[in-house]
């Protein structure tokens, strides 16, 4: 019998599932790089290079451990699919099950002449099964939970009696330090294309001119094989692990990555799996002796929130995609698309960071990105979509949870407590933003206020009845309360003349 194995380009790892378990000398495996994929969406013309230049790499990896591979580049994955099948005479086809759910309704709705066996993923260290039977009893599911169960389940920065390393489970008080003047952190390892990278960026560059993809495929230096990716790995633990801690959540112009890992792009491809990342930062970090707020940080990020966000998408199932609690429906102002051109320094400063290279830390996405589309009422699907597209590494999985969720409150709490709202003063305290902006972060009304000021009074004032039911955020709507009403509407006057001038340049 002839078994098909096919690779998805997130699932690019000798150990994947649907690999594990087959046998090299009788499967044959296939990998489909097909351009139609950008006509559903206009990915970053970065990402596109990474995943086609990764999975061209992970093909040439596979032969050299006795796979047969067939690479076919393709317009159409549907048309390309069947006919190999045929080809080969495969009798029973191999995938491991996506993890975006929209993937596996595509593959299924093919007309193909055999049935999909479908091997159970294992890209994460908590199924989707292990999940539901942790978050059946909740009510409601917090994180911090599911977090320290997987420090327990893992074995992870405990002590000898099972209890969390330090005293406490997470330090992230110690971790919310603002810029310092001239903050720097080390240069990144970055890599010049080979070959097969080069061949790639034409490819997306014909394809750009075309289709008119945002960001620019040059320069490209991200890792596109696993022994980049944990060249990344090592030099992350080497320069920037004892650093990661305190400056995790500053932002500063010309600093587009500080002391952050860079390994998120890895991870949702399969380059690294997170149990390996898990288990390296842990060893080599106690044997360094970084602060335990840092290390503990950054296992946080991967152990807690990555496998939170990725176990909830699965759980919270296909409804959660329309989720809008606060009926925000503004179009995205055009420079989304553009990526520049708000003249809010702090967006432009982002829009370009992700322009050259796909990618943003956490708090420029959270704190800057999101919050402004949770306080301009930005359509929400809208937003998410929108962060798909752009990011180096954005799946469906990742940002439904991460934007609809955290980022502009979509689901009414289901994921975060409370929204994750804040005026320009957040903005000034942990960037460097605020100085030379045509906006003053001081002021909330007239033509100079920092739209983030205007913006932020406007929402609450917008939806007061609900917010202050919720105790997270008694002491805003005190001080909302206290507002005098001339003031207030001076400040909603200035935030419905931003609304407009965004409006106007909406797409
Ligand atoms: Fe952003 Fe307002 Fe600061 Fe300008 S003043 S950078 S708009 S927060």
């Amino acid at each position: 019998m002839t078994i098909g194995i096919w690779v998805l380009g997130d699932q690019l790892n000798l150990q994947q599932a649907a690999l594990a378990g087959a046998d090299p000398t009788t499967a044959r495996v296939l990998l489909l790089e097909s351009s139609s994929v950008i006509e559903r969406r206009a990915y970053h013309a970065q990402k596109l290079v990474l995943v086609w230049s990764a999975m061209r790499h992970f093909a040439a990896d596979l032969r050299a451990q006795g796979w047969t591979v067939d690479y076919l580049q393709t317009e159409r994955f549907s048309s390309a699919l069947g006919e190999w099948v045929e080809q080969h005479g495969i009798q029973e086809l191999h995938v491991m099950e996506p993890v975006d759910r929209g993937f596996r309704a595509a593959i299924e709705r093919l007309p193909l002449p055999l049935p999909v066996h479908w091997i159970a993923n294992n890209a994460f260290l908590w199924s989707r099964e292990a999940f539901a039977a942790w978050a059946t009893p909740y009510k409601q599911l917090r994180m911090e939970l599911f977090y320290r169960e997987g420090r327990k389940r893992f074995g992870v920065l405990l002590d000898e009696d099972g209890e969390p390393l330090g005293g406490q489970w997470n330090y992230d008080q110690e971790n919310r330090k603002p810029p310092t003047k001239g903050l720097s952190g080390p240069e990144p390892l970055w890599f010049e294309p080979d070959a097969t990278t080069a061949a790639v960026i034409e490819k997306v560059s014909a394809l750009q001119e075309r289709h008119g993809l945002p960001g620019s495929p040059e320069p490209f230096r991200w890792a596109v094989t696993r022994e980049q990716a944990l060249a990344v790995l090592d030099h992350f633990i080497a320069t920037r692990l004892p650093g990661f801690g305190p400056f995790q959540d500053a932002m500063v112009s010309g600093e587009p990555t500080l002391w952050h890992a860079l390994l998120s792009p890895y991870l949702n491809l399969g380059l690294l799996h997170p149990l390996e990342v898990i288990q390296r930062l842990e060893t080599e970090g106690l044997a360094q002796q970084v602060p335990l707020a840092g290390l503990e940080g950054v296992i946080r990020q991967i152990l807690g929130w990555r496998e939170y966000t990725h176990g909830l998408y699965h759980w919270f199932g296909e409804d959660y995609a329309s989720v809008n609690h606060f009926e925000a429906n503004a179009p995205l102002p055009s420079w989304f698309e553009a990526l520049g051109g708000s003249g809010l320094r702090c967006l432009d400063t982002v829009f370009g960071e992700i322009k050259a290279t796909g990618y943003a830390h956490h708090i420029q996405r959270l704190m800057v990105l999101a919050n402004y589309g949770l306080l301009a009422g930005l359509d929400p699907q809208a937003l998410t979509a929108w962060f798909h597209r752009m990011f180096i590494d954005g799946y469906d999985w990742v940002m439904l949870t991460n934007v609809l969720g955290m980022g502009v409150f979509a689901d009414g709490g289901r994921l975060a407590s409370k929204p994750y709202a804040a005026s320009g003063n957040y903005i000034k305290r942990m960037s460097n933003y605020c100085k030379g902006c045509s906006y003053d972060v001081k002021q909330r009304t007239g033509p100079k206020a920092c739209p983030f000021n205007s913006l932020y009074w406007d929402f609450l004032a917008r939806h007061e009845p609900e917010l202050k039911r919720n105790h997270r955020m008694g002491l805003v709507m005190k001080q909302l309360s206290k507002l005098p009403e001339e003031e207030l509407a001076a400040i909603r006057s200035s935030a419905a003349n931003h609304r407009a001038l965004a409006a106007a340049g909406s797409n």
